[in-house]
């Protein structure tokens, strides 16, 4: 689908941007500090068309029908339908035909199908901007964005367009994808010479680059195919299409079995000369056989299974982004997990207040920025306390945080944690608003855990630093008490650690600030700035677990899933919101003990601890690392732009869909749309259903497989002539077959699904156990099969035929009822809980009687009209296949308690 690709307006060449100043780029792009007005920008929509790249063509609905013919199972085929056409069968051949072209549009279809499932995946991956429009800060569709636009730019979020920087702190970017660079390059404003290189333009932002570091603004000087990155590249944005190791596995098996089939076949050809039967019959049976062998629906029941699978993982929240995960999600072993926001609701509220004279309890719940400071029960006006007043003001002036009140009510523009102080200096009647800008930032990052800002005031500069208190603590020297500053002594000092651990330990998140005239005259470097603090005091921040949480965490104990949570918070805090949602905090760590640990120590801890508190994301990286080696399927959550290769090293790498950075989606396997640890819970179920529901199809096919095979080689070695012939066999396993292993692929979870240990990812999806109930079901039906025929074809072949072939179908149709569960009796399952079985049950008997009465079909086919009797008769014998798989699941369960899952 070609999308429209923003050329640019009339027929000059664009300005070399990066040569011009501000005010030139601002004249040139007729853009204004304050942002573009909405109906320019539709306006400009209009001329330039969307910010999006032309995506490479998707494979036509033709060359998807073609590809189908690649096939070895094809190629037999035809050449027999040839070989038949030149001794006088036509009929044969054109029958064989019409099932190879019908085998090409099913298969079309399915991966059509599978096909528009991926393109609706990549329209909910929209990327987002955030912009100035009408004097107001907005976040729109990247594609919305037109030349002209103020763009600000956030850590962790893709560059959405070209940018001309007009402001920038700390800002950094990583522009591998567009320059190869590797090392995240600094940007600050101001014009370069004429023909600087593309990477060393300082000034500009490239779309298709992440921010790694800071923020900053900028105009759009191109956007589309007029990017750099548009130009250079003109890559698509396609979602790779990856085989899965399942796949993997259904194609070794495919080569498997087309050998077997080879080696049989030939066999059979040798036996039924040397019973001096006719070539050209012999060649027949060959094909049967080779047909018969393959289970020609297989790989398209997958696809298509794990196609559908991606829909209903979205509506229980997770995106998968590469269709292999949703196998892999039903094998996970150890799930490790953020706090803030997954486990937890990440709305927070400032509760309580402590600085170096007082602690006041802070009112009021959520963002709505009123509420009440009170000291002792009674309401105190806090900007009456000068320690309380100027612990407020550094908190709001160390912040990027917005406050706004939209149509639903107060909303945060950035991170809860910022709103969260934000708020509690609107309660006390403090606004940023008159502040001026900063002259300088230090950023936040998980590693420092600490931001600081310099703002100029009167004649000197202060810095104001927030983050976590203990590191503050460390980099102080002198505290704020009844309204001067003294020295921060021993026993101060102790008596603030005592107060961080006691609000740490009710689960509240600490948050610590300090300030710092800055002496004139140094340079501003983290070390010379960040040091000599004054402390301030302290906020206990309330963010409550997600009750949903709990359970999800219960379910995967019952599971055999191991839950690690792993945060940067306090490790008292973080212990407390463990054991709330009943996670062992027994054995916690901090990402200091992990640093003094060996491999193989922190790999045995590993296997208890289930907290991991104050780690960075070096940390996480070496945490995935020493699990894997375990052998593990482990599901790694993460946020930040730093988690991106812990996300890409763990198997399951999930990014939120909320806070997440574009970095960590972009590196992710899967996006969790609520951020709710519940859902990663819901999609692992999910995931071991669909794993679960192919292996009963695949064993299911398997079974009918061997059921052909033994009718026809059996019939050839009882004298007989060929019992069923290609295009009848084909029909069985595209068709018949091909509608119940789908409806098979629907098949609910079982109830206990989340009370096994997750399975062996290394496991084959055939156990020998499973190998045994092919056999012995095939056998059987094979049997059954010859033993229908034996009666009749003396009589008349073409009805005995008729005969063998409708009642292998009747037989599946039984014995497809036996595979809904391994374990469970029907009466235990529900006779009616997959109606989508039983529809396909009677949709394959109805075109069955379509093959036998319709005159067409019976040409084609072979086939003859059958009596009810007939029919009666097939009903009865096929009974006993589904009576015997009910009575040996009864038994077992009654002797054997609850049997194992895996087979
Ligand atoms: P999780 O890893 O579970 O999401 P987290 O949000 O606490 O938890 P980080 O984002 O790594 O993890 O934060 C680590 C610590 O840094 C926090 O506990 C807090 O003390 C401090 N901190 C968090 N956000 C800020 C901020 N915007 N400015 C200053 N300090 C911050």
């Amino acid at each position: 689908m070609p999308a429209p690709t923003g050329e640019s307006a009339g027929g000059s060449p664009p300005p070399d941007w990066h040569a011009l100043s501000a005010a030139e780029v601002q004249r040139e792009l007729d853009a204004d500090p304050s942002g573009l007005s909405t109906g320019d920008a539709e306006e400009r929509l209009q001329r330039y068309g969307p910010n999006v790249l032309r995506e490479e063509e998707r494979e036509s609905r033709l060359q998807v029908f073609l590809r189908q013919f690649k096939s070895v199972l094809i190629v037999i085929l035809i050449i027999a339908a040839a070989v038949s056409f030149f001794v006088g069968e036509a009929l044969d051949a054109a029958a064989i035909l019409i099932i190879v072209i019908l085998n090409a549009l099913l298969g079309y279809s399915q991966e059509w199908q599978a096909g528009e499932a991926i393109e609706a995946l990549k329209k909910m991956l929209v990327q987002h901007a955030v912009v100035v429009r009408d004097g107001e800060r907005r976040e729109i569709d990247a594609a919305a964005l037109v030349r002209g636009d103020l763009v600000l730019l956030d850590m962790g979020e893709r560059v959405p367009a070209d940018i001309y920087i007009v402001e920038a702190t700390s800002l950094q970017v990583d522009e591998a994808p567009l320059t190869g660079e590797s090392s995240p390059v600094d940007k600050t404003p101001g014009s370069l010479p004429v023909g600087t290189p593309l990477a060393e333009r300082r000034n500009m932002a490239f779309a298709g680059t992440t921010v790694t570091n800071g923020h900053g603004r900028g105009f759009v000087v191109a956007t589309g195919m007029q990017t750099e990155f548009g130009r250079i590249a003109g890559l698509s944005q396609r979602i790779a299409d990856e085989t899965t190791p399942l796949a993997r596995q259904m194609d070794r098996l495919g080569r498997d079995l087309g050998l077997i089939a080879l080696g049989i076949a030939a066999l059979v050809v040798v036996v039924g000369l040397l019973q001096q039967r006719e070539l050209l019959e012999m060649f027949l049976v060959g094909v049967s056989l080779a047909v018969a062998v393959i289970p020609e629906g297989l790989p398209a029941v997958v696809t298509l299974t794990l196609a559908i699978g991606i829909k209903t993982m979205m509506r229980r929240n997770c995106l998968i982004r590469h269709l292999p995960v949703s196998e892999t999600l039903g094998a996970v072993s150890v799930i490790c997990t953020d706090k803030t926001g997954t486990l937890t609701r990440n709305e927070m509220t400032v509760v309580r207040v402590r600085t170096a004279d007082t602690e006041v309890a802070v009112t009021g719940a959520g963002y709505l920025p009123m509420g009440e400071f009170l000291v002792e029960e009674r309401p105190i006006d806090p900007l009456a306390d000068p320690g309380l007043r100027q612990f407020l003001r550094t908190v709001l002036l160390c912040n990027h945080a917005t406050l706004a009140l939209e149509e639903g009510g107060w909303r945060i523009f950035g991170t809860p944690t910022e709103g969260a102080l934000v708020v509690a200096a609107e309660k006390a009647g403090l606004s940023r608003d008159d502040a001026p800008e900063p002259v300088k930032e230090f950023s936040f990052n998980s590693t420092r855990k600490r931001m600081t800002t310099v703002y100029r005031e009167g004649e000197g500069n202060v810095a104001h630093v927030k983050g976590a208190p203990e590191v503050l603590l460390a980099r102080s020297s002198r505290v704020f008490l009844g309204g001067s500053v003294v020295p921060l002594t021993d026993e101060l000092r102790d008596a603030l650690l005592a107060e961080i651990e006691r609000y740490a330990s009710q689960g509240l998140r600490v948050l610590g600030a300090a300030c710092r005239p800055l002496p004139a005259g140094i340079e501003w470097t983290v070390d010379t700035v960040e040091t000599d603090l004054v402390f301030l005091g302290l906020a206990g921040i309330v963010d409550p677990p997600r009750p949903e949480a709990a359970e999800a965490i219960r379910l995967c104990r019952s599971a055999g899933i191991d839950v690690i949570m792993i945060t940067g918070d306090n490790p008292l805090t973080a212990s407390t919101i463990a054991r709330d949602l009943g996670l062992s905090s027994e054995g916690a760590m901090t990402g200091a003990d992990l640093e003094a640990m060996t491999d193989d120590e922190l790999k045995e801890r590993l296997r208890t601890t289930k907290v991991l508190s104050r780690v960075t994301a070096e940390h996480k990286l070496r945490v995935i690392d020493i699990l894997s080696r375990d052998r593990e399927v482990i599901a790694m959550t993460g946020d930040g732009v730093n988690d991106a290769p812990a996300l890409k090293k763990a198997s399951i790498g999930i990014a939120m869909g909320i806070k997440g950075t574009d970095a960590a989606k972009e590196s992710s396997d899967m996006v969790l749309v609520d951020d709710n640890f519940a859902s990663i819970v819901a999609g692992v179920e999910e995931g071991r259903r669909e794993y679960d529901n192919i292996a009963r199809f695949t064993r299911y096919l398997l079974s009918s497989n061997v059921g052909e095979l033994v009718a026809i080689v059996g019939a050839l070695l009882l004298g007989l002539p060929l019992i069923l012939i290609p295009v009848q066999i084909l029909w069985i396993n595209l068709v018949t077959d091909g509608l119940t292993a789908l409806a098979l692929g629907l098949e609910p979870a079982e109830r206990d699904v989340m009370q096994r240990r997750p399975r062996d990812p290394q496991e084959a999806i055939l156990t020998r156990n499973a190998y045994l109930v092919i056999l012995i079901l095939g056998i059987w039906l094979g049997l059954l099969t010859i033993y229908v025929f034996l009666g009749l074809y003396e009589v008349d072949l073409d009805r005995a035929r008729t005969m063998a072939f409708t009642g292998l179908i009747v037989f599946e149709l039984y014995n497809v009822l036996n595979f809904r569960s391994f374990r469970f009796p029907l009466h235990r399952i529900g006779f009616f809980s997959n109606p989508a079985l039983l529809l396909a049950i009677l949709g394959s008997l109805a075109l069955q009687a379509l093959v036998v009465y319709v005159p067409v079909f019976n040409l084609f086919l072979g086939t003859a009209p059958l009596t009810l009797a007939d029919w009666g008769l097939l009903a009865l014998l096929g009974l006993p296949v589904l009576l015997a798989g009910e009575v040996y699941k009864n038994l077992r369960l009654r002797l054997g308690g609850e049997a194992p899952a895996s087979d």
